[in-house]
């Protein structure tokens, strides 16, 4: 029997999912796929899994002892979901559990099992029919994250193989259900999809009692959306009645600039200081710190099995990109002021509360992410300052204003060149809608929209486009490849990939051994036994293949904390940083102390840059690894190292996690995992930039003055800096990173990129120079 606590009990009868347990439960019992579809907050993620738990899943002994499983694009929402209905249910984490890349309460007692789409898809690999589980839920199928949108395909041929195992009698599970759950009604891609479902499975909406939401435009659109933000905020504290305020920004600076200005207007220290009753509406500032941070942490929510990569920053000088409709902002502050009262026929509350500013990201450290779940001190205004996360991963309690600037930051990939950006674009109408529904949970909302009704007509895409259609699919087709599906241009996308985006994919995965000789339809063949063992990593295949053939010298668990690094990317915080504090806190410094972080940062930049004089920044990130364990970890060592202490964190834990693997898998080696590691020997360092060459052959750039014979040849250069270089594939000058080791020494003829990130030029990062004489 199931007990919850009566503060659960009271508020899931509010939810409008409990009213619809009835008709849900009978379509999952009649049918094997079903489609749930309802807003963001009517209860999916929470309360589906507990119908199907009440209903005796997930339970030995009962019909459907198998798991439930949950999957989430993001590792918030695993965590954060999966700590909720515990609670929701009053059972322990090793009952509810999560399962990430790097962390996991999984038990043999678990029954109700949420994770991410990426853990999913290489459960598949191991085990095909997945038969730990009866019932697996793919929730938030309308973000259309390219796992989400692969485990789809695939399970629909997993549900077609375990069915017919039961009928043909043979021992083993019973049939496996799934579930499709979507914020949107937008499903025909996967419903009206023949090769996915040869008969359409039946849609269940889910009435939402979503209360209205008045949506604000602006009169124009500024590009200066941060300071708009900042005003926008300022103004519903200072005027409108309680209710939380939720503001969309893109990304990680971005949000800590804005959590602290408020903090300094508003908190709860700038409260208590200030005489009551006087209305401080900030003041449009000059562009400064805030409206144009030079540098950004993008924001990568999915797990990165596809990728192997984090992403890069952007460059030092460019703007925000992207926005052409840079129009000068006319509208005074008076104006604005009575504008935002008449228009919500409000007359100014007073403003004795303080703001309670929480920021939400995917790189902040989870107890941070979950202070939005937290009852706001009393006297106080919650706001948040979010990324998409808000957008439908989770549903923030009390809030009753958002502010929408528009905007989000999402990863392009040219499928020619290779080239990856990180770009501030508009978001699509569908997720305007979302993020306004945000504000209309709790009773009837305000949606200020930071531009212009014309720009959202005109400029908005109706949808967000699927992301297989803008990213890498090297690692996804290798893991297919595992799952014995040799022709992957015929797999049941729900939408296609692009044919180059796959012949390219294929290629790459021939070049690292992975691929043995094309099978008829397809540019690669099956998987090789090296690819076997690649496809074992939650890895892109380059890193898999320096882990499988990095042996040499005793060097494999250089190689493992090399590769655990280049997957979880760069740690440093880059010169352009060094203003924002890493995690969210809110602090401000004098001059002199910057001045002394400044020397103490370049200090840190020469010790790990200078490891067996490398002019490498894949070894400078090895360094401090090294550095950081022996060290003991910690917060201290990150500050004065000037590394984000989650990365280490994660990079920590992904050693350890590969070492397992290898231990487990093929090596059959034992007790590989030695966090502390002596720096490496001459003759371990030689092989790893061996291992780094032999995967990343394909991105090697010459400096362009030994290509081109138009110039003359034999030029001393004493900085890398500005000096081109041509790269194979890419029809244009690339430019080491100036945040790299390389960038600041003379210009090696050969290096290796990891990456190519353009911003106003197309740039080289994770660098390393070949053959150092
Ligand atoms: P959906 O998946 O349909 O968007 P959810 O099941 O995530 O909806 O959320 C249902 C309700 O549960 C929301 O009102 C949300 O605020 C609440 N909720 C979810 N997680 C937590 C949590 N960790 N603490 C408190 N309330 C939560
Ligand atoms: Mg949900």
């Amino acid at each position: 029997t199931i007990q919850r606590p009566p503060e659960v009990q009271e508020s899931r009868l509010l939810l409008p999912i409990v009213a619809e347990e009835q008709p849900i439960m009978e379509a999952i019992l009649l049918n094997p796929i079903v489609i749930v579809c309802g807003e963001t907050g009517s209860g999916k993620t929470t309360q589906v899994p507990q119908f199907l738990y009440e209903a005796g899943f997930g339970t030995p002994g009962s019909d459907n002892p198998g798991m439930i499983g949950v999957t989430q694009p993001r590792r918030v929402a695993a965590m954060s979901m999966a700590s909720r209905v515990a609670h929701e249910l009053s059972l322990t984490s090793s009952k509810v559990s999560y399962q990430i890349r790097y962390d996991g309460t999984v038990s043999p007692d678990t029954s109700i099992k949420f994770m991410t789409d990426g853990v999913l898809l290489r459960e598949l690999a191991t085990d095909f029919l997945l038969t730990k589980y009866s019932v697996i839920i793919i929730d938030e199928a309308h973000e259309r994250s390219i796992n989400t949108d692969i485990l789809i395909g695939v399970l629909s041929r997993v549900l077609k193989l375990r069915e017919d195992m039961w009928r043909n009698g043979k021992d083993g599970p019973k049939p496996l259900r799934l579930i499709i759950m979507s914020a949107t009604l937008r499903v025909s891609d996967f419903a009206e999809n023949r090769a996915l479902f040869p008969s359409p499975p039946p849609i269940i909406n889910v009435a939402a009692r979503q209360h209205p939401v008045t949506v604000h435009f602006s009169r124009r659109t500024s590009s200066d959306y941060v300071n708009e933000a900042i005003r926008k905020v300022g103004k519903i504290h200072t005027r409108l009645p309680p209710g939380g305020i939720l503001v969309f920004l893109t990304g990680q600076n971005e949000i800590n600039g804005v959590c602290r200005r408020l903090e300094e207007m508003f908190g709860k220290k700038a409260h208590s200081n200030r005489n009551l009753k006087v209305a401080v509406v900030p003041k449009k500032t000059p562009t400064d710190t805030i409206s144009h941070i030079a540098l950004e942490q993008a924001d990568v929510e999915a797990e990165e099995i596809e990728l192997g990569f984090d992403a890069p920053e952007e460059i030092p000088g460019d703007d925000d990109g992207g926005d052409e409709f840079d129009v000068d902002d006319l509208e005074s502050d008076g104006d604005g002021d009575r504008a935002l009262n008449e228009e919500l026929g409000l007359n100014a509350a007073e403003t004795e509360s303080f703001m309670h500013i929480v920021p939400l990201y995917s790189l902040l450290p989870s107890d941070k992410q979950m202070k939005v779940f937290e009852t706001p001190p009393p006297n106080s205004r919650l706001v948040v300052v979010s990324t998409n996360v808000a957008e439908t991963s989770l549903t923030i309690p009390g809030i009753r204003y958002v502010v929408d600037c528009g905007r989000a930051k999402e990863r392009r990939y040219d499928v020619s060149s290779g080239i990856q950006s990180f770009q501030v674009t508009w978001v699509s109408k569908a997720s305007a809608a979302q993020r306004a529904g945000r504000a209309g949970r709790t009773g009837p909302g305000h949606c200020y929209r930071l531009y212009s009704s014309a720009l959202f007509e005109h400029h908005f895409d109706k949808f967000t486009q699927p992301e297989i259609l803008r990213t890498p699919i090297e690692g996804i087709v290798l893991q297919m490849k595992s799952m014995h599906i040799d022709v992957v241009a015929n797999f049941p996308f729900p939408t296609s990939p692009d044919r180059d985006m796959l012949r390219k994919a294929e290629k790459l995965l021939m070049t690292l051994g992975a691929l043995g000789s094309p099978t008829a339809g397809a540019v690669g063949g099956e998987i090789t036994v090296l690819g076997k063992s690649m496809a074992l990593f939650p890895l892109h295949p380059r890193f898999s293949r320096m882990l499988v053939s990095g042996q040499q010298h005793g060097s494999l668990p250089y190689v493992i904390a090399m590769v655990a690094a280049l997957a979880v990317g760069d740690p440093f915080i880059h010169e352009e940083g060094l203003a924002t504090d890493d995690d969210g806190d809110n602090s401000s410094s004098s001059p002199e102390a910057v001045r002394a972080r400044r020397q103490a940062y370049f200090q840190t930049k020469a010790t790990h840059s200078s490891l067996g004089n490398s002019m490498s920044d894949v070894f400078k990130v090895l360094s401090v690894v090294g550095a950081y364990e022996y060290a003991g970890g910690g917060h201290k060592f990150c500050a004065d190292h000037f590394v984000r202490l989650k990365m280490m964190e994660e990079i920590h834990k992904l050693r350890s996690q590969i070492s397992n693997i290898i231990e487990a898998g093929f090596l059959g080696t034992s007790a590989l995992f030695t966090p502390q590691l002596p720096p490496p020997s001459d003759l371990q360092l030689k092989s790893l930039r061996q291992l780094l060459t032999g995967a990343f052959i394909d991105q090697v750039a010459v400096r362009k003055d030994l290509v081109d014979q138009n110039t003359e040849s034999g030029i001393q250069y004493s900085m890398a800096k500005g000096i081109p270089y041509r790269a194979i594939g890419i029809d244009e000058d690339v430019f080491l990173h100036p945040s790299s080791v390389l960038a600041g020494a003379s210009p090696p003829q050969y290096v290796i990129y990891t990456e190519v990130v353009r911003t106003s030029r197309a740039w080289l990062k994770g660098l390393t120079m070949i053959n150092p004489s």
